[in-house]
């Protein structure tokens, strides 16, 4: 089968060697259009804003360092111009107008991105529980959920997720907080700190010697045998990639704060790293409501598991993993160590997407290293693979074609580009010792560009 992917897609044959790759959506259509056939709608996202809302009370009593943001788990959006410089002289970047690096790294609670999907879904879920047994009304203040009572009913029942490690933090560290019983099944690429975390909170980690997609099947098989058990389902969830496209509708406020625009002259550059695909794609699919056409999405994998890329060239999204084009899917980068995307992301991007670039391992290091200097801000490795979309736009020809045919050409001094920073303020420090001092292998091929197929 490879082998005729390969003739149809030759963008496959640089991925099989591990190599970079830009790869810009042959499927992208103006937004109006791209929503036609979506089963979800701003409505949907709207609805998940203002349940998380209703939350606000709850969250800032359980969790105090909410308080300043009135229980709200929000990120900052900082202007990183130490960084721009740096990776001008540095990697000859070239890049135009402003970067700024949004810090989801560094959300309450979990301190990575899965603060938003992860927690939401657990609160949904919560709240349908409590509203169905007649406990709680939509009206109610829910700081009331903090009480015994609620504590004593929702202790009888059981969360259970497959994580590479964030999003166990993240329902994991909820789920506690309501009363759940809690059990986490991790991949082998989960750090050992992130299992140590969990369980000093009385979470139940199961760890397997598999990968990612193995440790869902075992999780949600074991759920499914328990009629009081929920299983958080990273690859088709639609409750957590609304939990994710909350994000933009709140980002909107910070950019007028920042007094950026986004129009037809300031187009927004967004750049995400990618998982399984739920995360970059709810926070894609919130931002394309409210930016519309103005809003440029590109998402970044592990060049050793592009499982989403793999996924969205084919065509084949969830019936095709990165073992099957010959990578290993083994990658540093812990938080987008998955060899098979989601099929519902994959379709719903399809349409809307710009595009995706893949980055060495060893450059993750490096990039880490470069914020740190630069700014003075830590992010785990896999955050910074969203850092390769504004290192090399400029150098690929892949993207000058995609300025050009989008009319942008001469629009991006007056651009705003974002890093979505995913992860890396629980990080302990003596792991961030160890992640400043690991300079991984690169090999002359690793560091040079290679243009793919056309
Ligand atoms: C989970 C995660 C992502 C990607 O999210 P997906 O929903 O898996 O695509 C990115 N960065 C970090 C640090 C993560 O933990």
């Amino acid at each position: 089968m490879m082998k005729d992917l390969a003739e149809k897609f030759p963008i496959l044959k640089e991925m099989q060697k591990g190599r970079e790759v830009v790869w810009i959506n042959p499927d992208k259509v103006p937004f109006d259009e791209s929503i036609k056939d979506c089963e979800l709608s701003i409505k949907d996202i709207e609805d998940a804003q203002a349940r998380l809302q209703r939350f606000a009370p709850f969250i800032m009593r359980c969790f105090p360092e909410t308080r300043d943001k009135g229980g709200l788990i929000e990120s900052t959006l900082t202007d990183i111009p130490s960084m721009k410089e740096r990776i001008d002289q540095k990697y000859g970047s070239g890049l135009e107008g402003r970067l700024l690096l949004k810090q989801d790294s560094h959300l309450a609670i979990a301190g990575s991105v899965k603060a938003r999907g992860g927690i939401y879904e657990v609160l949904k879920h919560t709240e349908d529980l409590a509203v169905a047994q007649g406990m709680l009304s939509t009206e109610d203040d829910y700081a009331c959920l903090a009480e015994q009572k609620f504590r004593k009913f929702f202790e009888q029942y059981t969360v259970q997720v497959g994580s590479t490690g964030n999003l166990g933090m993240s329902i994991g560290v909820m789920s506690a907080a309501i009363g759940y019983q809690v059990i986490v099944h991790m991949s082998a690429d989960a750090k050992q700190w992130k299992k140590d975390l969990l369980r000093s909170r009385g979470v139940t980690v199961l760890e397997y010697e598999s990968d990612y997609s193995e440790a869902v099947k075992h999780g949600r098989r074991l759920s499914d045998e328990d009629p009081k058990s929920y299983f958080v389902d990273d690859e088709n969830s639609r409750t957590l990639f609304l939990g994710y496209a909350v994000a933009a509708k709140r980002l909107t406020a910070q950019l007028e704060e920042r007094k950026i625009t986004v129009d037809r002259d300031h187009p927004l550059f967004v750049y995400i790293p990618c998982g399984v695909g739920g995360a970059p794609g709810g926070i894609t699919f919130g931002l394309k409501h409210i930016f519309g056409d103005h809003v440029h999405c590109f998402f970044v994998e592990p060049a050793q598991a592009p499982c989403m890329l793999t996924g969205m060239v084919t065509g084949l999204h969830n019936r095709i993993s990165v073992q099957e084009i010959g990578l290993s899917g083994r990658t540093h980068a812990d938080g987008l160590a998955v060899g098979r995307p989601s099929g519902f992301v994959g379709n719903v991007m399809t349409p809307m997407l710009s595009g995706e670039f893949t980055v060495q391992d060893a450059k993750l290091y490096d990039y880490m290293r470069d914020l740190l200097e630069a700014e003075d801000i830590f992010l785990e490795p896999s955050a910074c693979a969203a850092f390769q979309g504004v290192i090399t736009m400029n150098q690929r020809a892949e993207i000058k074609k995609y300025l050009e045919k989008h009319g942008l050409t001469d629009k991006m001094k007056d651009a705003a580009h974002i890093v979505w920073a995913t992860g890396g303020s629980l990080v302990p420090e003596e792991v961030r010792e160890e992640y400043k001092n690991t300079y991984l292998d690169s090999g002359d091929d690793v560091y040079k560009i290679h243009h793919s197929g056309d």
